[in-house]
């Protein structure tokens, strides 16, 4: 999952974005109205959610909830408001956002809030996923192989689920570092590959019969 934070207290976006890196998000972080406006119509499909402050320079965070909207992005937005701003309320729900959240606010409540939105549609996203004979477990972040445990890290767990999620389907390197990786890597590196080749290990793949099948010149297919 990826999530895009706009925010001008830098701060506040740098606390943020450690808070939720070790949650196992992937987060990028723009400070400025409207590169943030151009990041989310640009790059609409690399965000599950926004976290969108509402003062910020170059354009406020209404109007850009409000243009995002009307071009068509449906990624979940979450307001960041100050208290005094409260009286906002109707206008920013009207604008397109899907909810807020007070400042000062507890990471916990911030977690509460994204989770929500995140798991809206949760009769179309199992929370367990299955394929063959690996089982992974959304919620809990687990995933076993025939019954016996694998450990695996925030990035190759993101792969997997990535995978699972489209099984039987070519996916290309561009797609997984457009979803997993943050902006800065958004160019072409073997960094994918690496991973990948750490997961398969991990998964017991080798010799002829691998699951994570190699799709020369495009990317992995993981075969059902
Ligand atoms: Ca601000």
């Amino acid at each position: 999952m990826k999530i895009l934070i706009v925010e001008d207290e830098e701060k506040l976006a740098n606390a943020l974005a450690r808070g939720l890196t070790v949650n196992g998000y992937t987060v990028d972080t723009v400070a400025d109205g409207k590169k943030a406006l151009m990041r989310i119509t640009l790059h609409r499909k690399d965000y599950d959610l926004i976290i969108l402050d509402l003062m910020l320079p170059s354009m406020d965070g209404l109007e850009i909830c409000r243009t995002a909207r009307e071009q068509g992005v449906t990624i979940p937005i979450l307001v960041l408001t100050a208290r005094n701003e409260t009286e906002k309320k109707v206008n920013l729900l009207q604008s397109g956002a899907d909810d807020y959240l007070v400042k000062p606010f507890s990471f916990g409540e911030l977690n509460a809030r994204i989770q929500a939105l995140l798991r809206r549609p949760t009769e179309v996203v199992p929370e367990i996923l299955k394929t063959g004979d690996i089982e992974l477990n959304v919620i809990e972040r687990r995933v076993n192989r025939g019954g016996k445990n694998i450990s695996l890290t925030l990035k190759e767990f993101g792969l997997l689920e990535y995978f699972m999620r489209h099984p039987d389907q070519v996916v290309n390197r561009e797609d997984l570092l457009a979803h997993l990786w943050d902006f800065n890597y958004a160019s072409f590196s073997n960094v994918v590959d690496v991973h990948v080749k750490n997961l398969r290990k991990k998964l017991g793949d080798g010799g002829t019969e691998n699951t994570l099948e190699t799709v020369r010149g495009i990317g992995y297919r993981l075969r059902v």
